[in-house]
């Protein structure tokens, strides 16, 4: 597989990143990464980054695209990060119109005072339903005690509600500044030619220095409140339990850490899924694995869906599963043997080139920009994997087990459903 990784700076210091790829003929992928997000909101300002990023999606809302061209167009906004992410057929002329579009977005053409009106009310409806979800609910468990709950990336409703158009453009000029973004590409193009339209269509953006603006590499500290269970009740049909515990996580970033993390995360799931089935707890759902969260919080997050009144069970058993990790120190052996094998033969039959697709390679460029994380081709990534998969040795899962694993330290939270409620079913069902 061809993933030919081009990476530079313009001299206004505005960065790219061009993946020369062939896992996808017919489609290019590009993004604008902002390094700004809701944590660069001042206090009383929480959702204005969201706010600037749904006025500057205003030419998708509007369609301003070139015509006969299919698009696909996404705005995220992060605690740390903004990205426009534009999907187009792998012509000259979209790839450019594409481009032509994230330079608008830079420039802040798209904010006009006359869409502001609109775009609130979209960006409120998107808040209420949120707010509604499992997503919101758990975040804001999580970070109940921290400085995050202040900032959540969807908003606040009221502060939405008074936002003036002085203050969506202010943000936008402090924030939206070439040493904050990255142009990134993704598809079968060729480079030094994109490179190019990169320079014509960005190299003229000025980089006003904006000195106050360069202090936010903030990670604050989580306290997550363990050892309660917390009950949520909600009108879904079926009942959800999810379960985190914090994760140190070094300074570096560590391809070991990595893989032992992946592997554990598996072997765990094994433990469970066969202690709930021994428990005769029937589940429709199981999962377990590494959630980062701003590279520098991590949680190990499982999450169980169930039909039935089982939450005390289930957290009976997850103690007993904890209680034999702490205890039985070759307890996870034969699931960490199995494992590691699904593991080699998954790499060494190539099947993880199918799963691939180029929103994997956008995400990892993204990434790379915002965190600094380091970037890689694709193929000499798994290289590297598998030549750690293979050496790993039980003892770094078990170390690891028996330094995370202790069931007072995790923060469990129930989702009680109410099967009584039939607002989820469709009325021709009731
Ligand atoms: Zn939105």
């Amino acid at each position: 597989m061809k993933d030919r990784i081009s990476e530079g700076t313009l001299p206004n210091r505005l960065a790219y990143c061009v993946r020369e790829t062939d896992i996808e003929k017919d489609e290019v992928m590009l993004s604008l990464a902002l390094k700004v997000g809701s944590l660069h909101e001042s206090d009383s300002e929480n959702g204005l980054a969201h706010v600037v990023e749904h006025m500057s999606m205003v030419f998708d809302k509007y369609r301003y695209y070139t015509d006969d061209v299919q698009y696909n167009s996404i705005g995220v906004t992060d605690f740390d990060r903004t990205v426009y992410v534009i999907k187009c057929p792998n012509r000259n002329e979209a790839v450019r119109h594409g481009l032509f579009i994230l330079k608008q977005i830079a420039l802040g053409n798209y904010i006009t005072i006359e869409a502001l009106d609109e775009v609130k009310q979209d960006v409120l409806q998107e808040v209420i339903t949120n707010n509604k979800g499992i997503n919101s609910k758990v975040l804001r468990i999580i970070f109940e005690d921290s400085f995050y709950k202040t900032r959540l990336p969807m908003g606040d409703e009221e502060v939405i509600k008074g936002l003036s158009f002085e203050q969506v453009k202010a943000f936008h000029e402090k924030w939206y500044t070439p040493d904050r973004m990255a142009i990134n590409i993704a598809g079968d193009t060729r480079t030094d030619e994109v490179i190019k339209w990169i320079e014509t269509e960005f190299g003229s953006l000025s980089c006003s220095s904006n000195a106050e603006s360069n202090d936010m590499n903030r990670c604050y500290q989580l306290h997550l409140e363990t050892g309660t269970i917390k009950k949520v009740v909600t009108s879904w049909k079926v009942n959800h339990l999810e379960m985190y515990i914090s994760n140190m996580i070094s300074d570096e970033i560590n391809i070991k850490n990595e893989t032992c993390n992946h592997i554990f995360a598996t072997v765990f799931e094994k433990a469970c899924v066969h202690a709930f089935k021994e428990s005769n707890v029937e589940f429709s759902y199981f999962s377990s694995s590494f959630v980062n969260f701003m590279n520098c919080n991590q949680f190990l997050k499982m999450q169980i869906v169930y039909c039935s009144d089982l939450h005390e069970k289930i957290t009976d058993v997850m103690e007993r599963v904890f209680d034999h990790i702490q205890k039985d120190s070759i307890f996870l052996k034969s699931y960490f043997e199995e494992t590691k094998q699904e593991y080699l033969e998954y790499f060494n039959s190539k099947a993880y080139l199918s799963d691939l697709a180029l929103p994997n390679l956008m995400e990892e460029s993204i990434d790379h920009f915002i965190l600094d994380d380091p970037l890689i081709s694709y193929e000499q990534r798994i290289q590297n994997l598998m030549k750690m998969m293979d050496d790993l040795s039980y003892i770094d899962i078990r170390i690891l087990a028996q330094q995370l694993l202790r069931y007072e330290d995790c923060l469990f939270i129930i989702f009680q459903g109410n099967s009584q409620d039939f607002s989820l079913v469709s009325p021709k069902f009731r």
